[in-house]
């Protein structure tokens, strides 16, 4: 059960960039805890997943009050295997949490009144068994609270020093803009929005880059494999195993048929770049000039393994870039 990192961990393979104005450095792939670290899954392979992911320079972790299932375990069990692998290594670890989504009954269980996000941080703390995390995230925009109240919640966590920073998550382009303003006026500069963004998903294209860029804000692609859809994983079918084949997974099978054509496709370009599709659309995220990271998932060390290969080839050619924008 003992762990002793890689001393190599740092030797070059992982690219360090900083996320927007800020001082702080996230590695180009980070790891998300929304999948495979629940009650429902095995904590043996999730513990593996994390020393690689350790090992080879993955030094954030991204996680949410709600992930499981069921909600909240995601937290618990990534607690534990803390406390037993990365303990003394806190202050290598950028971890990030989030509130927005529904976590309890009632009226404060969900959205972004001071009330919820505050009491959500603290019930975070306690299932991690964490003294603060680095990031903590409102999960989603309110349409009914102020954003100044919101907004006034991560202040406070950041001056309770419950958070390093603070950070958005799912707000579009016009809002974040607020919510950068607002922020910054509080004395606590938003550090990352955290977008989806994948070659099958590109809605950040339309204004959010271009407000982050302004506003020197950090950006963190979530699901950059599109759930999993940019991957070989579906191109004989739904295997039972996988995302879209789990009954608790939040991958639908009418997506992924939806989209298979068009994955088809992409994965006879990586080919030709020899790359995997996986590589390919990591790669792809990646060279984007705002994204600061690519937050991954994986269910296996061995998925880690050839996502992390994507690298070693992050440059694409005008020809490949338009091949893709003619598919998608
Ligand atoms: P991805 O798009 O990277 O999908 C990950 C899944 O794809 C894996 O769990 C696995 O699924 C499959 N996969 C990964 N690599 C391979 C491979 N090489 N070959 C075949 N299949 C592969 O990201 P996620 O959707 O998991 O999101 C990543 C993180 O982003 C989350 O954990 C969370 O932290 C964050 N997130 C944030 C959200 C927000 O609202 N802020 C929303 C969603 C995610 P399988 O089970 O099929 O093996």
């Amino acid at each position: 059960l003992h762990y002793t990192p890689d001393s190599n961990r740092y030797d070059g393979r992982m690219p360090y960039k900083r996320c927007g104005n800020s001082g702080l450095l996230l590695p180009a792939i980070s790891l998300g805890l929304w999948h495979n670290f629940g009650d429902v899954d095995d904590q043996i392979t999730a513990r593996e997943v994390l020393h690689h992911a350790f090992d080879s320079g993955i030094t954030h972790f991204d996680l949410a009050n709600n992930y499981g299932p069921p909600p909240g375990t995601a937290e618990i069990n990534f607690g534990k295997i803390f406390r037993e692998s990365f303990q003394n290594l806190r202050h290598e670890i950028v971890i990030s949490t989030k509130a927005g989504y529904l976590m309890w009954d009632g009226p404060y269980g969900e959205w972004g009144s001071r009330k919820y996000l505050l009491n959500s941080l603290d019930q975070s703390l306690k299932r991690m068994q964490l003294d603060y995390v680095d990031i903590f995230y409102h999960h989603r925009p309110d349409p009914n609270t102020p954003l100044e109240e919101s907004m006034g919640a991560l202040d406070t966590a950041v001056r309770q020093g419950k958070a390093l920073y603070a950070g958005i998550s799912n707000y579009p382009a016009d809002k974040a803009a607020e919510a950068f303003k607002i922020l910054k006026e509080m004395g606590t500069p938003c550090l990352i929005h955290q977008p989806r963004y994948s070659m099958l998903d590109r809605w950040i294209e339309d204004g959010l880059t271009h407000t982050l860029e302004e506003y020197g804000v950090g950006c963190i692609a979530f699901s950059p494999l599109a759930q999993g859809q940019l991957t070989n994983r579906y191109l004989e079918g739904i295997p039972s195993d996988s995302r879209a084949g789990k009954e608790h997974g939040f991958l639908k099978t009418e997506q992924v048929q939806e989209n298979i054509e068009k994955v088809r496709k992409l994965a006879v370009i990586a080919d030709a770049r020899g790359q995997s599709l996986a590589q390919m659309a990591l790669s792809w995220v990646i060279s984007h000039p705002i994204v600061t990271s690519a937050l991954i998932g994986a269910s296996s060390v061995r998925q880690l393994k050839e996502n992390l290969e994507c690298l070693k080839t992050l440059e694409f050619s005008v020809e490949e870039i338009n091949a893709i924008n003619e598919i998608v």
